[in-house]
């Protein structure tokens, strides 16, 4: 067995998966159960009547196509979030094993990982600017089964430094995988480090489809990784994952037009996230406006209850990170549309 497969919990290295009815869509089904005649209205291609294919091998390959890296190396999911669910499960013994998580970070790393039984390990990243502390994530991370790493970072907006990150895969191979998610990618500027999967075992990365392409709703997420991990977790994601219309409305919109059209969007969400920063750090209810690499900007107003609440009389929610360890006054804004973001900048000027 290679070393990162022995990083996987020994029950779930035996377990025998769930047989699904056999897909071969050369027959006709008469194997699953299901009702030979589509419910009425049901103008899916497919037939909302049958059952989905398991890990839809069109919808594989667009997304290793999508995201530059051979069909085997890919999982997809309902959303990043089940990856996430899916890698605790297979990795962490509950009550034995731990994960490494390095706040202010995505909370659901830290909940995935307690329903699951797992400890999670707190290393809190350095500040100004919000930066890995490298011997304290290796420290942790010899220890650990998972570290994940969010490049760019929810909710501070940052990317990691991407040779830390992956200084921190080769320390830490055969100890422990390290999950970098890579969410907010497509508005950072940078590649992704899906070139870099072949030299890293361990390492393993989050895409979705739920940002940059507009799909949140679809719920599309994507695991790339080495074929060993790939195939693991394909043995413990729920039978049928992801919904027929799902699988049809991405293949719609993912697209070569749709993806020059998101192209697009991103140009212009990136030109109205510099127009924020730089009002917003001119306005005196601002105490700072951190830098970002993301669709949002992590902002220090003076007060945030008035913030929010100024927002919320013009009509827009945005989100409150104040109570958050080091985030004092803090809210996250999402960047929207023009029109919104002038309505939110104007209420926030008469602060
Ligand atoms: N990772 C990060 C960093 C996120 O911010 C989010 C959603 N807010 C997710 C993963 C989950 O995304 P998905 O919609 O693909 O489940």
């Amino acid at each position: 067995m290679s070393s990162v497969l022995s990083l996987a919990r020994p029950d779930i290295l035996q377990l025998q998966p769930y047989q699904h009815a056999t897909w071969d869509p050369s027959l006709e089904r008469m194997h699953a159960n299901e009702m030979p005649w589509r419910a009425s209205g049901d103008n899916s291609a497919a037939g909302l009547n049958r059952y989905p294919e398991p890990q839809p091998k069109a919808l594989v390959e667009r997304m290793a196509q999508l995201y530059g890296v051979p069909a085997s190396r890919v999982l997809v999911g309902r959303g990043s979030d089940e990856a996430i669910d899916l890698l605790v499960r297979a990795f962490c013994r509950a009550g034995e094993d731990s994960v490494v998580i390095c706040p202010p970070t995505f909370g659901f790393y830290k909940v995935a990982a307690k329903i699951q039984g797992a400890q999670v390990v707190e290393v809190p990243l350095l500040r100004d600017p919000f930066a890995l502390d490298v011997p304290a994530v290796l420290a942790a991370g010899h220890r650990a089964k998972i570290v994940f790493l969010c490049s760019p970072n929810n909710p501070t907006g940052n990317l990691l430094d991407e040779a830390t990150m992956l200084g921190i895969c080769r320390e830490l191979s055969g100890s422990s995988l390290v999950c970098v998610d890579e969410a907010y990618i497509e508005f950072a500027g940078r590649p992704s480090l899906a070139g870099r999967l072949g030299e890293f075992p361990n390492l393993v990365l989050l895409r979705t489809l739920s940002k940059a392409y507009a799909l949140a709703g679809a719920r599309l997420g994507t695991l790339l990784a080495g074929e060993e991990i790939v195939d693991l977790l394909k043995r413990i994601i729920p039978p049928y994952a992801i919904p027929a219309s799902t699988v049809e409305e991405v293949l719609q919109l993912t697209q070569a037009p749709q993806r020059a059209s998101s192209a697009a969007r991103i140009g212009t969400l990136l030109e109205e996230r510099a127009r924020m920063q730089g009002r917003l750090a001119r306005m005196p209810a601002v105490a700072r406006v951190f830098p970002s690499d993301a669709n949002f900007l992590l902002v220090e107003f003076r007060d945030a209850r008035r913030a929010l609440g100024a927002g919320k009389v013009v009509g827009l929610l945005v989100r409150d990170f104040s109570a958050a360890p080091g985030l004092a006054n803090c809210l996250r804004i999402s960047v929207g549309t023009p029109e919104q973001n002038e309505r939110l900048l104007a209420a926030l000027e008469h602060l």
